[in-house]
C-alpha cells in the first residue's frame, strides 16, 4: 500500500496560547484528516506573530503535503494570518474584486470609515489559490498549493471552520470512513480486550478506544483493509462488545433511546435528583424528543418528592431520600403524574459532601418503570460531582435502553 500523505495543523491566535480559548479545531481537524486518509505529523499552536507565524509555515509547508490553519483571517488587526502566508509562500496578496464587492453591505454596517480598510482585507487571497466562500462567517477560507501539496487557510471560529474543511475533504478523501461503535456500562480495558480479540483474523484495521465518564467508544480506522475489510471487522467487534455496544453510526445514548422509544410508540418521563435535570437535557438535545419525551421533575428536596412525586414522608424518613424505596416511588410518581409508559428516576450523593459510611459519595439509586413493573438497582461511581452526574445520567438513559424493545 503507498504510505499515506501526510499533514499538520497550525492554529493561530493569541487566546490559544494565553489559554483564554480551548483549541478545539487541532482536535476536530486532526480526527477528520486521519478519517481521510492522511497521517497527522504535527499540531502547533502559535500567537498572532507575522514572522513567528511564517517561520513555521514554511517549514511545515516543506515537510507536509497538507497544512491546515486555522485562526487569523478576519478584520482586526491581529489577523495575520494571510499575511505571514504570503511570507511563507513568498507570493503576493492580491484583492479579490468580486470578494469585495460582497464585503460592501458589512462595511455598510460600520460607521466608522477606518472599519472598511480592515473589512477588505479580508479579500486578499494569496495569488493562485482558490477561494473557498463562507457560507456561515464572512472571511473565505484559501487553498494554495506548495511545492509539496496544499497550505490551507480556514477562519477560527468552529462553525466557520467546519463547513469549509467537510468541503476541502469532500475533494481530497482519499480513506474508507472510520467505524465507530459506542458503548457504555462497560469498562475502557474490557473493551479494548474485546476488540483486540474480535480483530485477530482481520488485517489491516487500526483500533482505537476512546474513554469518557461511563462511555467507551471504539474506532476502527482503515490502515490497509479496505472498504468491506472495515466493514467485516466493525461487524465482529459489534458482535464480540454484546449489548454494551448501543450506537454503530454515532448515534448517542439519548438518540438511541428516542429512537427506541419512537419504533415502541411509547412515551418516555425522567423524575431526577442528583442528576439534576441532565437527563431531560440529554433527551430533549435529541431532534423529534417531543414525540416521546412528556417531560421530567428535577425534585431536589424532599419536599418537592413529595409533593410533585407523590413520595410517601413515612418511606423517606424510614429509608432516606438516597434509596431503592424512594428511587422507585420517585418513577411510579413520575408516570403517574405523566401517563408515560417508561419512567427512569435518580436519587443519590454526587459529592463532594453528604456521603456516609453506609451511603458514600457516588451511591446512586435508580428506579425504572416500564410495562413490566418497578425495578430499582444501585450504583457506586468514582470521580468528582460532575463525574458522578454524568455516569448517573448515561447510566439512567441505559437503563431505559435495556428496556425498551430494540428498533427493527
Ligand atoms: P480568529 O479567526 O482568529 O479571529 O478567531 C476568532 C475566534 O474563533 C476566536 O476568538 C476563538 O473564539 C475562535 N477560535 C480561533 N481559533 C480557534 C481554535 N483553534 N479552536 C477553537 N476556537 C478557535
Ligand atoms: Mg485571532
Amino acid at each position: 500500500m503507498p504510505s499515506k500523505p501526510t499533514a499538520a495543523i497550525l492554529t493561530i491566535g493569541t487566546e490559544l496560547v494565553t489559554g483564554q480559548r480551548l483549541d478545539t479545531n487541532s482536535t476536530e481537524i486532526a480526527l477528520a484528516l486521519h478519517a481521510a486518509g492522511f497521517t497527522v505529523t504535527e499540531m502547533l499552536s502559535l500567537g498572532d506573530d507575522v514572522a513567528a507565524c511564517a517561520r513555521q509555515l514554511e517549514r511545515l509547508c516543506a515537510a507536509c503535503e497538507l497544512v491546515i490553519v486555522t485562526g487569523g483571517l478576519g478584520p482586526t488587526h491581529d489577523d495575520i494570518t494571510r499575511e505571514a502566508a504570503s511570507h511563507a509562500l513568498k507570493r503576493p496578496l492580491l484583492r479579490d474584486q468580486s470578494i469585495a464587492e460582497g464585503l460592501l453591505t458589512v462595511i455598510a454596517r460600520h460607521r466608522d470609515p477606518k472599519a472598511a480598510e480592515h473589512i477588505l482585507l479580508q479579500a486578499d487571497i494569496l495569488e493562485d489559490a482558490t477561494v473557498i466562500p463562507a457560507t456561515t462567517g464572512t472571511a473565505p477560507g484559501q487553498a494554495a498549493a506548495t511545492p509539496r501539496g496544499t497550505l490551507l487557510l480556514l477562519p477560527g471560529p468552529p462553525h466557520e471552520m467546519r463547513p469549509m474543511l467537510a468541503a476541502f475533504l469532500g475533494e481530497h478523501h482519499t480513506g474508507v470512513p472510520p467505524v465507530r461503535l459506542r458503548c457504555t456500562g462497560t469498562t475502557e480495558s474490557d473493551v479494548q480486550l474485546a476488540a483486540q480479540r474480535a480483530l485477530a483474523g482481520h488485517r489491516g484495521v487500526e483500533l482505537t478506544v476512546l474513554a469518557a465518564p461511563a462511555e467507551v467508544e471504539v474506532v476502527l480506522f482503515d490502515e490497509g483493509a479496505g472498504e468491506e475489510g472495515l466493514l467485516a471487522a466493525g461487524l465482529a467487534v459489534e458482535a464480540a462488545l454484546g449489548d454494551v455496544c448501543y450506537s454503530n453510526d454515532g448515534a448517542s445514548l439519548a438518540e438511541v433511546v428516542v429512537r427506541r422509544a419512537c419504533a415502541a410508540g411509547v412515551r418516555l418521563a425522567c423524575a431526577e435528583s442528583c442528576t439534576g435535570g441532565l437527563i431531560a437535557s440529554a433527551l430533549t438535545d435529541v431532534a423529534g424528543a417531543s414525540d416521546v419525551f412528556t417531560g421530567g421533575v428535577v425534585a431536589y428536596s424532599n419536599d418537592l418528592k413529595i409533593a410533585a412525586l407523590d413520595v410517601p414522608p413515612g418511606l423517606l424518613a424510614q429509608f432516606g431520600a438516597v434509596s431503592g424505596e424512594t428511587a422507585a416511588a420517585m418513577a411510579e410518581g413520575i408516570a403517574a403524574l405523566t401517563g408515560a409508559t417508561y419512567a427512569v428516576a435518580t436519587t443519590g450523593i454526587a459529592g463532594p459532601g453528604g456521603g456516609s459510611y453506609e451511603k458514600p459519595v457516588g451511591l446512586v439509586w435508580f428506579g425504572l418503570v416500564t410495562p413490566k413493573g418497578t425495578s430499582t438497582s444501585c450504583r457506586s461511581f468514582p470521580g468528582d460531582r460532575a463525574g458522578v452526574r454524568i455516569r448517573a445520567t448515561r447510566t439512567a438513559l441505559d437503563l431505559v435502553r435495556r428496556a425498551l424493545p430494540e428498533a427493527q
